[in-house]
């Protein structure tokens, strides 16, 4: 008997260490299909939130997830590298990357801060929908690949944008008063790659003055995509 009760005790003990995971262990998002793995619970309670409200608003523009996301911490990289992505997406192993907050608060510093603005938790979490579109927008392009790149970017500024906080996205309109593209062919890489705040900003108010129009000109990205 006394020994039953001692299996038991140690049973339940191994089942409550099971039950409640350590810092740093993967957290399923409530409902949808995005793990948040690595991370502190904060930090995966946040990225949770943000993938949350990204995929809300991908869904009601047509864009289903794909059975699956993982956001990982991204590996820090030396000193005196040059810039680093604040996240990325793979799309080999459909594994999205993201630097952690105290990192992207020192790249802030260190380099040009993302739409010129002081790293806040809110604007790091916007790239958690940025990168969470990536792999959205990945399970749905039948466009050929050399043309997926800049379709990627668009839908990826949109979806960052027009989920982050209001405040937030006033300051980055506020800053930025570039105009929105006027048709799909000023939609470049080269845009992207010289200025992505102003690329963001173009695509956000392209995309809001499209209305009822924007998911159709996102499933024409998806199947046709743009120039490179
Ligand atoms: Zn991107």
């Amino acid at each position: 008997m006394r020994a039953t009760r001692i299996a038991i005790a140690v049973l339940l003990a191994g089942l409550a260490a099971f039950a409640a995971p350590a810092a740093g262990r993967a957290m399923r998002c409530p409902g949808e299909p995005v793990v948040a793995s690595g991370w502190s619970a904060p930090d995966s309670e946040r990225i949770c939130a943000a993938a949350t409200r990204a995929l809300a608003f991908l869904r009601a523009a047509g864009l289903s997830p794909p059975a699956s996301i993982e956001i990982r911490p991204l590996a820090r990289r030396r000193r005196g590298d040059a810039t680093q992505p604040l996240g990325q997406y793979d799309g080999g192993s459909g594994v999205v990357s993201l630097i952690r907050y105290e990192a992207a608060v020192s790249a802030s510093h260190a380099h040009a801060p993302a739409f010129g603005l002081p790293m806040s938790l809110e604007l790091w979490q916007s790239f958690v929908g940025h990168e969470v579109a990536h792999a959205v927008a990945a399970a749905h392009f039948t466009a050929v690949v050399a043309r997926r790149a800049a379709a990627g970017e668009y839908v990826a500024a949109v979806v960052q944008l027009s989920t982050m906080p209001q405040g937030l996205l006033r300051a980055i309109l506020e800053r930025h008063d570039a105009a929105a593209f006027g048709e799909a062919g000023e939609i470049t890489m080269l845009l992207y790659q010289l200025n992505p705040a102003v690329f963001a900003v173009k695509a956000y108010r392209h995309y809001v003055a499209l209305g009822d129009g924007g998911p159709a000109f996102l499933a024409m990205l998806m199947r046709e995509g743009l120039a490179p």
